[in-house]
């Protein structure tokens, strides 16, 4: 719980909440009343001041669309038992921006800022976080230069700012997948762990053409060989072989994901044995073949799990375990939820109040 929530809040004239259906809440379209904005010049970060959601002018020179200096976060807020607002892990979110931030040559963010302003920020919009099971309020930080310049070189200005959207319930279906043989997230020193917009940019071609060729993602290889797998679409990916919890090492090419940290660390807690370590195409292939490969699954904060029905390598179609006998990853799913909410005691301290 933070004591001080103490920047400048313009509040907007009439909410928008009545307005909602939150019976029907498409993704990231529903935007809440407030957003929190901080402008960054001369060296240091100043202008705190949380006010209405509202569209923003610029010139067309802003540096951000034009080399792609833009870097964001994803994270969620939910009621407890007693239907106050908690965060999940909002400190790993602040950690690993300021990590992206430095990657792309951006200053990073004050913990003030981003905390505080986080907190004060859910603390104004605490209605708009959803009553019914499952719901969340989605928080979306980011950072972008606003040099109005064109020449090629770290923008010297930037904001930061955040904005929340209620969601509803996501209950991923379980996907068809390919191995991506050709195409690359990322590369060894490359951007593939920081959360920059770029990234996203750079995998939607590949991602729809696998769409068109029936898949729902791509599961990405090493950009050398397309030998090593590397992450699932938009997530961390995670494999049982053998009873062991396998998945590929958090390095310079993967993105750090905070629920595949709180998938491990909950799986070490239940004595399950846990490997992060190189995991490689052919091992996945001879494991799916042998009956030893018992589960596939994606881990993030939207979907939390996401189950892999299907892989695909090289036109030869292989189908995985029914999702009903996956032990471990259908538990997980349940108690991480259960932590969030609060149905379960937090021994790890990962919900914070607001
Ligand atoms: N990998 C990528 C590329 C992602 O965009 C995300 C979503 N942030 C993840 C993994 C999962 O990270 P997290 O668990 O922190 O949401």
């Amino acid at each position: 719980m933070l004591e001080t929530l103490n920047f400048e809040v313009e509040k907007i004239v009439k909410s928008k909440i009545e307005e909602v259906d939150f019976t029907n809440l498409p993704f990231g379209k529903v935007f809440s009343d407030h957003m929190l904005v901080a402008e960054y010049s001369d060296g240091e970060w100043k202008n705190v001041k949380i006010g209405p959601y509202q569209p923003i002018s610029f010139e067309p020179s802003l540096a951000a669309l034009h080399y792609g200096q833009a870097i964001f976060e994803g994270l969620k807020a939910y009621r407890n038992q007693q239907g106050e607002p908690v965060v999940f892990r909002p400190e790993a979110n602040f950690e690993r921006f300021n990590i992206s931030a430095k990657r792309m040559c951006m200053p990073e963010v004050p913990e003030e800022i981003f905390m505080k302003g986080l907190a004060q920020l859910i603390d104004v919009d605490k209605n708009w976080i959803p009553k019914e099971e499952g719901f969340a309020l989605y928080i979306r930080p980011f950072m972008f230069a606003t040099d109005e310049f064109i020449g090629v070189r770290p923008s010297q200005t930037y904001k930061f700012i955040i904005f929340t959207c209620p969601v509803g319930a996501y209950y991923s279906q379980p996907v068809k997948v390919k191995f991506e043989t050709e195409y690359s997230r990322s590369c060894e020193g490359g951007i593939g762990f920081a959360k920059a917009a770029a990234n996203y940019g750079a995998s939607m071609y590949p991602t729809q053409l696998a769409q068109q060729q029936g898949f729902d993602q791509v599961i990405w290889t090493d950009a050398s060989e397309h030998e090593y797998i590397e992450e699932s679409g938009v997530m961390n990916v995670m494999f049982v072989i053998d009873g062991v919890l396998v998945t590929p090492p958090a390095k310079d090419t993967i993105l750090k994901g905070i629920t595949r940290d709180s998938v491990l660390t909950v799986a070490r807690d239940w004595g399950m044995n846990v490997e992060e370590r190189k995991v490689s195409v052919a091992e996945v292939i001879k494991a799916i073949e042998e009956n030893r490969l018992t589960e596939a699954f994606g881990v993030g904060t939207a979907a939390v799990v996401s189950q892999i029905a299907e892989i695909t390598y090289k036109d030869k179609k292989y189908i995985l375990p029914e999702v009903a006998g996956r032990d471990f990853s259908n538990k997980v799913y349940r108690e991480l939820d259960d932590i969030k909410t609060g149905k379960k005691a937090d021994t790890r301290g990962w919900v914070f109040k607001v």
